[in-house]
């Protein structure tokens, strides 16, 4: 029985295992790269090892550190999750000869899978239907263009070592042909170290329905229906949903009895998936079908199958890797309502989905219940790494039907408060709300052809931002208990929460803020009935959005306003940084990370030098000097020695030299 198992992953899926790992008592050990070592997935386990630093390859990819660590834990068996090592028949022969059970197929299952020319060789033999296409060994340029030509076209070039939608090109006709082929195969090479490739027909309307199987080492093999992730981006799944939208009693039978016959063929133990590509041009999912390749591990949208059986999958894979025949038989496993998971990226759907690393400042996931669950290894304060997939979250619901399934996760998508870097958030909620999603008319080109209702452009700022942005700097300034305040995230009375704020702006304040490109000025005063705003410039206000509801984050000078998964980030300018900074002087007044003020060593009047030292704070146990970023007077210093800042609270301000 596996007792101590080394989870060799990151992020949510290590999260994930470790979770049901330590719900059935076995001790957990996490591995991380430098960049992990605070993560989440190395908090939560019962013990953790260092691989490596960041690049991937020396770390999380490094088979021989990962099984170094697994030797010095002790550990009886290792999950390697999905991505990385998951699919490495190397990494499996590493680990058997190190003789710990790996939680997955053998290493003659991956190979068998790991090419998709030699699978489907394999799955011709099986009867398993094949996209009509070439999938030979002989790779002259010439062959391979007769072959394309004889399927006809548009025609599909894939790499057969691929994955993650690389080294895949379309080829519309004939002329086209070898300069796509040299592309893929430069890409390929680049990618994988293997340049081969295979040529299938290009379904122009496809569906990509995937079948989830388990066998175990006795000879049983089940699948546990489908899914459909025909929502795809880069040939890349966002939104996955089980069962496929559409698909009748009959098909979902033949098609599950495709995906067990596939696994059979390869004597498969463990989880699986075999994925198929449905051509939907006339009959949506219940149009032919057709093998495109086996994933031999656990795949990223499991999570709406287990809604859909009410299994936890990471538990029947331990199991399995135990030795143990399946928990259930095919007619004991039952398909209730509808899920659907939409898969959160710190990307930028304005700009064709470029991935956007940042700094998390707030993440606030509503707590899980029984229809709906956000599996993430991100928390506030946690940076998206540049070094790996910028996923920060899965967010998937669960309904007694796909409309209802649809209500929930758009409704968790409105709840989930995600500051900091650009998501796709907002996105997910148009995509899963969308006319054409809800009535069920999917395929993979959704996503390109509704783009424009998608990614729609936003007209000025909504209402209520400013006055929120605004609120939330006077009470981040204000008293430490103000700053607290707004740390928890919500400012709810911030106009009331400044009597702290006793400086120069009783008189009026200008403040700054750029919104993208555009500048925002406005006046902040204040007089007997409290604060007033206005603005001083020309910049729209969007009356669409409804008033209010914006909670607040502050980064620095970054002013996050969230609201029903949207975000609007205001750039404060503040005039003595912008001076500094032209004249080539760095630093700023702003904590940069939360602590306590320790020592303040300024008071309001003072002249100070470029560097000199004006507070001290105390973080994680050290000393940070905040300095002057250039000459200049203190105009007012809004906290005290004892006080607790927030991150990015603004501690001093200061007037330039001569302004
Ligand atoms: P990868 O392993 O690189 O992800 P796949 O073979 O799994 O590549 O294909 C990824 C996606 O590409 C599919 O989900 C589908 O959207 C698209 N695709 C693959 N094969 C075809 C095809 N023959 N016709 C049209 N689209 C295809």
């Amino acid at each position: 029985m596996i007792q101590r198992l080394l989870i060799a992953n990151r992020g949510e899926i290590a999260v994930r295992i470790a979770l049901t790992a330590q719900r059935l008592g076995i001790h957990t050990v996490a591995v991380y790269s430098d960049t992990d070592a605070r993560a989440m997935h190395v908090a939560m386990a019962d013990e953790a090892v260092r691989i490596g630093p960041d690049a991937a390859a020396e770390s999380y990819l490094n088979i021989e550190a990962v099984v170094a660590a697994a030797r010095a834990t002790r550990v009886d068996a290792i999950h390697p999750g999905y991505g990385f090592l998951s699919e490495n028949a190397d990494f499996a022969d590493a680990c058997d000869a190190a003789g710990i059970r790996l939680v997955g197929p053998s290493a003659d299952a991956m190979r068998a899978m790991g090419d998709k020319a030699a699978s489907k060789y394999l799955m011709s033999r099986a009867e398993v239907p094949l996209v009509p296409g070439y999938h030979g060994a002989d790779q002259e340029p010439e062959l391979l263009a007769e072959k394309a030509a004889e399927i006809g076209y548009p025609a599909l070039i894939k790499a057969s070592a691929g994955g993650g939608g690389r080294g895949m090109r379309i080829v519309e006709d004939a002329d086209d042909f070898d300069e796509a082929l040299a592309a893929a195969k430069r890409e390929a090479s680049g990618a994988f170290g293997d340049d081969r490739v295979l040529i299938e027909k290009y379904l122009t309307t496809p569906r990509h329905i995937e079948v989830q199987v388990f066998g175990d080492d006795h000879g049983n093999i089940v699948h546990l229906f489908e899914r459909d992730c025909s929502l795809q981006r880069r040939y890349q799944k966002l939104i996955e949903e089980a069962p496929a939208p559409g698909m009748t009693e009959v098909r979902r039978a033949e098609i599950g009895a495709a995906a067990v016959a596939a696994a059979r063929a390869i004597g498969y133990s463990g989880a699986g998936t075999i994925e198929f590509i449905v051509d939907a041009s006339e009959e949506g999912a219940n149009g032919p079908f057709y093998f495109m390749e086996m994933n031999t591990r656990l795949q990223v949208e499991h999570p709406v199958t287990e809604f859909i059986t009410g299994l936890d999958m990471v538990e029947w894979q331990l199991r399995i890797a135990n030795g143990q025949p399946l928990p259930l038989a095919q007619d004991d496993i039952a398909l209730s309502g509808h899920a659907i998971e939409g898969r959160l990226y710190a990307e930028d759907p304005a700009r064709d989905f470029l991935p956007s690393p940042g700094h998390v400042v707030a993440f606030d996931a509503p707590e899980p219940t029984a229809a709906t669950r956000i599996d993430t290894g991100v928390r506030s304060g946690d940076d998206i790494a540049v070094s790996y997939d910028p996923m920060i979250a899965k967010v998937i619901a669960h309904g007694a039907d796909r409309d209802s399934a649809i209500a929930a996760l758009d409704r968790l998508l409105s709840e989930l408060v995600c500051a900091g870097p650009t998501t796709n958030q907002a996105f997910l909620r148009r995509a899963v709300t969308h006319p054409a999603f809800v009535s069920g008319d999917l395929d993979t080109g959704f996503i390109a052809r509704h783009i424009a209702d998608l990614v729609p452009p936003r007209v000025g700022l909504p209402r209520d931002v400013l006055s929120a942005v605004t609120a939330c700097l006077l009470a981040v300034r204000g008293e430490a208990a103000a700053a607290r305040a707004a740390s928890q995230g919500e400012v709810n009375s911030p106009w009331a929460a400044t009597d702290g704020w006793r400086a120069n702006i009783d008189s009026g304040e200008t403040l700054r803020f750029q919104d993208g490109e555009t500048n925002i000025t406005v006046q902040l005063a204040r007089d007997a009935a409290g604060w007033s705003l206005m603005r001083t410039d020309q910049v729209p206000i969007d009356v669409t959005h409804g008033a209010g509801g914006w909670s607040v984050h502050v980064s620095g000078n970054s002013f996050l306003a969230v609201a029903g998964g949207e975000q609007i980030r205001l750039e404060r300018v503040v005039e003595v940084e912008e001076a500094f900074a032209r004249a080539g002087d760095s630093g700023g007044l702003n904590a940069p990370m939360p602590g306590k003020v320790v020592r303040v060593m300024a008071t309001e009047g003072d002249r100070v030098t470029r560097g000199q030292t004006l507070l001290v704070l105390e973080a994680m146990k050290m000393e940070h000097a905040i300095t002057a970023p250039g000459d200049g007077t203190v105009a007012a210093v809004f906290f005290a020695a004892g006080d607790q800042v927030s991150e990015g609270a603004e501690l001093l301000q200061l007037e330039a030299m001569g302004d």
